[in-house]
Order: C-alpha cells, then sequence, then structure tokens
C-alpha cells in the first residue's frame, strides 16, 4: 500500500523525483480529453490505437469516461538497427485490424522529440485511414525534433524527465498514480 500513496518526494535509482501531476489533476485532464472524443467522434466508431507499453494506465482511464463505440487496438514497436544511414528504425508490431476508411486516434503517453509518433503516423497514413489523429497525455513543445500534429494534448511541459503513470524509469515507477519529475529545476505543466 505505501508505495501507491502519494507522498511529495521518491528515489528510484539513485535518482530523486519530486511529485509533479498529481492523480486527481491527471483524472481530471482524462474527463476532459475524453468529452473531446466523445463530441469529436460521435457516429464515427473511431479505432483508439493505444501505444504500448507506456499508454496502458492512460488509455484504461480514458475509457471510463467514453461513451461512444469504439474499437480498441494495441501497438508496440520494436526497435532495431537500420543502416548507417537511417540509424534505429522501429517497426510497428500488433496491429489486426484493416485501417482503410476507418477513423483512427492514436494514444500516446508522451511525445519527446516526436520521432516516435512521425513514424507511427507514416506508417498508419500508409493504410489510408479516413482520419487520422493523435492524442498524448503529455507533450515536451521544446523538445520536439521533427513537427508532429497533436489534436489531443493533456499537459504541455517543459522538457525534463517524468515518471509514473505508466512512464517508467528502467521499467519502474508505471504504476505509481501521479507523474514526478527527476529533480533539477522543475518549472509546473500547462494545461492545454
Ligand atoms: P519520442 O522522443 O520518440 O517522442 O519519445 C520516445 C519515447 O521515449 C516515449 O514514447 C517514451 O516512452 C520515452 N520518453 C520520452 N520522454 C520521456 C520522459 O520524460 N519520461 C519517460 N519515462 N519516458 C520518456
Amino acid at each position: 500500500m505505501s508505495s501507491q500513496l502519494s507522498s511529495q518526494k521518491k528515489f528510484l535509482n539513485q535518482k530523486n523525483f519530486s511529485l509533479y501531476i498529481s492523480s486527481q489533476e491527471i483524472l481530471d485532464k482524462i474527463q476532459s480529453l475524453a468529452s473531446l472524443i466523445n463530441h469529436d467522434y460521435a457516429d464515427k466508431k473511431p479505432v483508439l490505437l493505444v501505444i504500448l507499453n507506456g499508454a496502458f494506465r492512460f488509455s484504461a482511464d480514458l475509457v471510463r469516461y467514453i461513451d461512444i463505440d469504439v474499437e480498441i487496438q494495441f501497438l508496440r514497436l520494436a526497435s532495431y538497427k537500420g543502416t548507417e544511414s537511417t540509424g534505429e528504425i522501429k517497426k510497428i508490431l500488433g496491429l489486426t485490424t484493416h485501417l482503410a476508411d476507418r477513423h483512427v486516434l492514436i494514444l500516446e503517453d508522451i511525445v519527446d522529440t516526436g520521432l516516435t509518433a512521425h513514424q507511427i503516423w507514416q506508417d498508419l497514413q500508409a493504410q489510408k485511414p479516413a482520419s487520422l489523429a493523435l492524442m498524448t497525455l503529455l507533450l515536451k513543445p521544446d523538445a520536439l525534433s521533427i513537427p508532429v500534429e497533436c489534436a489531443y494534448v493533456g499537459f504541455s511541459i517543459p522538457n525534463q524527465f517524468v515518471v509514473g503513470y505508466g512512464l517508467d524509469f528502467d521499467q519502474q515507477g508505471r504504476e505509481w498514480n501521479d507523474i514526478y519529475v527527476a529533480e533539477e529545476a522543475s518549472q509546473p505543466p500547462k494545461g492545454e
């Protein structure tokens, strides 16, 4: 029990973390994101594509507030080494639904450099969906190295390392109900 109680500070892998976004703030935000989906996708039966692992908590709480028909799919990205010029390539695993002519909403935990979201976007666009959009719980605008169209953003945060609520630090911390930031000078998140 004690690890799940909110505390102001956490210590993990020799690093100090401080409470950044509380569980209640996250859930309030998720409720408003779900209302947007209910409104924007009414009668569209969208496919929600959950990007694992990080978005598992976000998506599970999000669908509690969704009251339209949706399909839910889970995707994983496998990294492998490309050629020297292409560097690391990520391949999508787990897609079983044909997305042609479907309304597709990608659910991400965090967009940092944007490279992952960009790659997913390109791969899905090739399937010619009726529409394609991205919802991310967290966005680090200052870290983007490639333009990414984020239609729905929970919180814009500075370029700092965060853990909790699905986001890990070497596979730890995903179970935390709140989001914590690695201790350095931290600035408050901006609600969208
Ligand atoms: P990208 O840089 O491609 O936008 O993000 C790649 C992945 O890096 C994200 O899906 C996430 O798993 C991880 N990542 C980026 N920033 C953070 C962060 O602040 N904390 C954690 N735990 N993971 C992050």
